[in-house]
């Protein structure tokens, strides 16, 4: 049964973190999906990931095993390109790199049906820019999952100059359709998650440099104080300090303000290799925590 809420097939591209959160999450909504990637294996570790959480949900009761197994028929994994040409929508989640994103979106303006709409998972990359380098300006928009996408509620959904009210209505209907809850924001660096969010990580990151207080008592009091559910430099470790002075470059290069310009401690562990859970080591030892 599909539901006519939702396109009727869908293409991720991108089958790492967010990609293959994003697969799994139309498939178990019932809609026939590719994931893509450039090498098999990629692919084959985006299926084990989706395989996985579907089994955790089994587990916890949220999901029947019937529906985990029509999902994982739902979902196929693939590095041909071609079935492009068969999807209403395809949601582009491949690395954070203009370059890449770019080339990709070329190549997907020409095989895509003229009717779908090509999106965007990115943290940071313009989308007016990205929907310059396609024939479609108007069907391009950014559709700003969180990680993890099978368990965060918020798409953020951002209008580039030239999207239509028309995709937009869509890509609202086909979120909430979804479960999730679309929030609409304009196309402005950072959007507003990372906008509003890259600062506060930042500004805790020079408290420590200077000594302020310690990385526990920072995390501490801003959990405790503000109710939120991790403190700022273990919600860093968490994404990755690349990723976070990435996107405070985009901040500061797009608004030519200063006041976003990386603490030299994160461009320091950054330039060390410690980059968070993902190696094992950020502001936090994470290594030495598993011995
Ligand atoms: P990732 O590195 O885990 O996965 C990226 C995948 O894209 C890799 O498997 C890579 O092989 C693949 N890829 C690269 N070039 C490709 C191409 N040309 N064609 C097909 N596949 C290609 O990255 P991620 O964390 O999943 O991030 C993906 C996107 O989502 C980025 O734009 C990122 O900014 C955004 N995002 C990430 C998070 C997060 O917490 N990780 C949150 C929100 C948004």
């Amino acid at each position: 049964m599909s539901n006519p809420n939702l396109p009727k097939s869908v293409a991720v591209v991108g089958a790492g973190t967010m990609g293959n959160g994003i697969a799994q999450t139309f498939a178990t909504c019932g809609v026939p999906t590719y994931m893509i990637d450039v090498q098999g294996e990629f692919v084959e570790r985006g299926l084990a990931t989706v395989h996985k959480s579907l089994g955790k949900f089994v587990e916890k009761g949220t999901l029947t095993s019937e529906a985990a197994d029509r999902a994982k028929k739902l979902l196929v994994g693939t590095t041909d390109r071609k079935h492009l040409q068969e999807v209403d929508l395809c949601v582009e989640a491949v690395t954070e790199n203009l370059e890449v994103k770019a080339a990709l979106f070329r190549e997907a303006d020409a095989l895509l049906p003229a009717h779908a709409i090509l999106a965007s998972n990115t943290s940071s990359i313009s989308i007016t820019v990205l929907a310059a380098k396609t024939r479609r300006a108007d069907r391009v928009i950014g559709m700003h999952f969180m990680n993890p996408v099978p368990l965060m509620k918020l798409v953020e959904v951002i209008r580039g100059n030239d999207t239509s009210d028309a995709t937009t209505e869509s890509t609202l209907a086909w979120s909430r359709a979804l479960g999730k809850v679309p929030v609409p924001a304009n196309d402005y660096p950072g959007f507003v998650a990372n906008r509003i969010l890259m600062p506060m990580i930042n500004e805790a990151a020079f408290a420590l440099m200077e000594g302020v207080a310690t990385r526990e008592a920072i995390d501490e009091i801003m959990k405790l104080g503000m109710n939120h559910p991790m403190g700022p430099l273990t919600l860093a470790d968490f994404i990755g300090l690349d990723v976070c002075v990435s996107i405070l470059d985009v901040l500061k290069d797009g608004l030519g303000d200063d006041k976003y310009r990386a603490c030299p401690l994160l461009r320091r562990l950054v330039a060390a290799g410690h980059l968070g859970r993902k190696t094992g080591r950020g502001f936090y030892d994470y290594a030495q925590a598993k011995r």
